[in-house]
């Protein structure tokens, strides 16, 4: 077939054509279990009934009017996420990388204000993933992805994550900002000690600095809780959330408190697409589920299933050296050289997993997943383990 799509992904040889649930089905008819959920973000699974009326409805409504004019969408969706995370004012875009851009501009603007030109430091975490514009790339602390694009934004300061001295030690007044993901997801499914988290609070009130945390892949559910953070009982000044908040429908959120955000006036910031309509009530729709109907107990509930059979898995085969995460954010972490392979294999078996850093499988089923639907991707995923 004729392709001039951009070559900037390795990809799968699969092509999908239809999905439902936790089901995909590709241009061949095969029926894949869909564990990756593309990518942490089809939170109600394929083709949810919830998500297609809500289209359907607010298409044949109001789709876009542009920020020129209030819809009553955007402010009911704000509300929703204000109530929910603790946070006072929200911004809309269209991603987790807009999402992490709207944070950093926020923390250059607070510099500004509170310190002068001088406070514009900004402190990100070794291994971190928060997007690829040149901003978020900028934070993204892993040289494979900064080093062909320098230079990048200026005055920023790579960190251990899950180090609080190191983070101490390129502290100063001069920092306007520490970004960091409360589960790091793109380099491995690493949670942050909450006493990690605390000590950045800590430092960030002592020098006048705007904490962020990135809940683009952690948040919405993800963990448990409709935030990571919500579980450490460290609050951010802003956290940014994107991928699940529209169950496939784009859309991005930069949630901020008052405090930061009062820094930031009309001029400062803006999307044409940003709290659309449809975005927005798609991520009404979500909130719904999340909050409203309890899906936050499925994700608990079938996270600790989840966990117990994935560990069975673990003391059974060498090949498999842990299993971490939080709640459907599940890591796999194989033996040296095993990751690819077994990504592989597990698509012949018709399991589709995502990779995440150099060893982990990523396990990212729909946050509605069920025990029967988990007990054919673990059964499918030990016959790809048994098999390398
Ligand atoms: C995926 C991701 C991003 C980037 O989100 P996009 O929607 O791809 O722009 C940023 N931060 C984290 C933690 C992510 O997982």
């Amino acid at each position: 077939m004729e392709n001039h799509v951009m070559n900037t992904y390795s990809r799968y040889d699969l092509t999908f054509v239809s999905g439902s649930g936790v089901w995909l089905k590709d241009i061949k008819g095969d029926e894949y279990m869909d564990f990756v959920s593309g990518i942490a973000v089809n939170c109600l699974g394929h083709a949810a009934p919830q998500i297609v009326e809500t289209i359907s409805k607010q298409a044949a409504a109001l789709m876009h009017v542009s920020n020129l004019y209030w819809n009553d969408r955007q402010i009911e969706l704000a509300n929703r996420l204000s109530a929910a995370s603790g946070m006072d004012r929200v911004f809309f875009c269209n991603s987790g990388t807009e999402a992490n851009e709207t944070a950093l501009k926020i923390a250059r603007r607070y510099g500004k204000d509170k310190g002068g030109a001088e406070k514009c430091r900004i402190i990100c975490m070794k291994d971190s993933f928060h997007g690829r514009s040149m901003g978020a790339l900028s934070v993204t602390g892993q040289e494979k992805y900064r080093e062909n694009f320098r230079p990048l934004l200026g005055e920023i300061y790579d960190a251990e994550f899950n180090n609080l001295a190191s983070v101490e030690s390129l502290m100063d007044n001069n920092v306007c900002a520490v970004i960091v993901e409360p589960v790091q997801g793109e380099s491995g499914i690493l949670p942050a000690d909450p006493g990690f988290l605390k000590g950045l609070r800590d430092l960030c009130d002592k020098h006048d600095a705007v904490l962020i945390f990135d809940e683009v892949q952690c948040g919405m559910g993800r963990s448990g809780k409709l935030f990571a953070y919500q579980k450490t009982g460290v609050t951010p000044d802003i956290c940014t959330a994107a991928k699940a908040l529209g169950a496939g429908f784009p859309i991005g959120a930069a949630m901020a408190n008052d405090r930061v955000s009062e820094h930031f006036v009309p001029g400062d910031h803006g999307s044409t697409f940003g709290g659309n309509p449809l975005a927005c009530a798609c991520g009404i729709t979500v909130m719904k589920e999340l909050i409203d109907n309890d899906l936050l107990a499925n994700v608990n509930e079938m996270s600790e299933y989840l966990f117990g059979r994935l560990n069975g898995l673990a003391e059974k085969y060498d090949k498999i050296k842990l299993v971490r995460g939080v709640g459907l954010l599940v890591g796999v972490m194989m033996a040296d050289g095993f990751k690819t392979p077994v990504i592989n294999k597990a698509i012949e078996h018709k399991l589709l997993l995502a990779g995440a850093g150099n060893e982990v499988v990523r396990f990212l089923p729909p946050l509605n997943v069920t025990k029967e639907e988990i007990d054919i991707a673990v059964d499918r995923f030990e016959a790809a383990v048994k098999e390398l």
